[in-house]
């Protein structure tokens, strides 16, 4: 047998490994309350990751500790990672959720629509992205996961707002991969598809089939469709993954 002792180790062995509840590495999840985040926070707690999760309204879910924030206000960023290194060390994993919708024809589109989604999805990222940095570049190690959207690459009627803000995302992961690569830090993107939550439920039955029509898996997705992902990056299998955008959308925006 090969003596592995002098074997190099991953510069990110840190985030690569997981141990048992409590000890694992550190991830904060933003927009952990409720929806897609919430279950992401669920999944990496169920790995072994020691989890945060940022709350505007409601609660994290049981397990996670919980730190309140609105991603457009830096000072409550700051803050939110602050508590979060005091509790439990520096953010080794960055999964950046928090987002929103204001969908409206580009005709009918006010400003406000416009720069409330620019400033949640892109701006908002940008400033947990900034702040996880800091700790991920001292540490020589780190995982970004930054969740966009098919539309961001397929583009939407009545989404104009959204979907220049999740295509945005996709430059973001791709210079920090590039920019942060050599310090052990990846940096990818998730692109959900069609999936169940509240920023679903609203749309009309003829909406929801004509999008089912398109799926070639035929179905909608779950939030836990789209936490597996999230934790294949963030876990041992992501080790050498970075600059990525993977698709969790059965099959509804192949060809990007
Ligand atoms: P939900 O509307 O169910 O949840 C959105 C989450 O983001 C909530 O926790 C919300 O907090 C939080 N949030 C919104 N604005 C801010 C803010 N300014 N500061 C902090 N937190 C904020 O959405 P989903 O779970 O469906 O979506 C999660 C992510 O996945 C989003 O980025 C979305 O764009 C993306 N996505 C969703 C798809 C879907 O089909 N559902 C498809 C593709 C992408 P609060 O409860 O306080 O409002």
């Amino acid at each position: 047998t090969p003596d592995l002792s002098d074997a190099p180790t991953s510069p990110d062995a840190a985030a690569a490994t997981p141990a048992g509840p409590g000890q694992g590495p550190v991830a904060l999840v933003t927009g952990a309350n409720r929806g897609i985040g919430r279950v992401i926070a669920q999944r990496l707690a169920a790995d072994g990751f020691r989890v945060a999760g940022t709350h505007r309204s409601g609660d994290v879910p049981p397990g996670v500790l919980g730190v309140r924030a609105d991603v457009t206000d830096v000072e409550q960023v700051d803050a939110a990672y602050k508590a979060v290194e005091a509790e439990l060390g520096p953010v080794e994993v960055l999964v950046a959720n928090a987002g929103v919708t204001r969908d409206t024809l580009i005709m009918r589109m006010s400003e406000e629509d416009w720069d409330t989604v620019l400033e949640t999805n892109l701006t908002g990222t940008f400033h947990v992205v900034k702040r996880a940095a800091r700790g991920m570049v001292r540490a020589r190690s780190g995982r970004i996961v930054l969740i966009s959207s098919v539309v961001g690459q397929l583009g939407s009627a009545g989404q104009v707002n959204y979907a220049t803000s999740k295509a945005g995302l996709v430059g973001m992961a791709r210079s920090l991969a590039r920019e942060l690569g050599g310090r052990g830090i990846t940096a990818n993107v998730v692109a959900p598809g069609f999936i169940e939550t509240d920023m679903t439920a609203d749309l009309d039955e003829k909406t929801v089939a004509g999008y089912q029509a398109q799926i070639p898996l035929g179905r909608m997705g779950s939030s836990e469709d789209v936490a597996a992902a999230v934790a294949f990056l963030a876990g041992p299998g992501g080790a050498y993954v970075t600059g990525a955008l993977i698709p969790v959308d059965g099959g509804l925006g192949m060809g990007h």
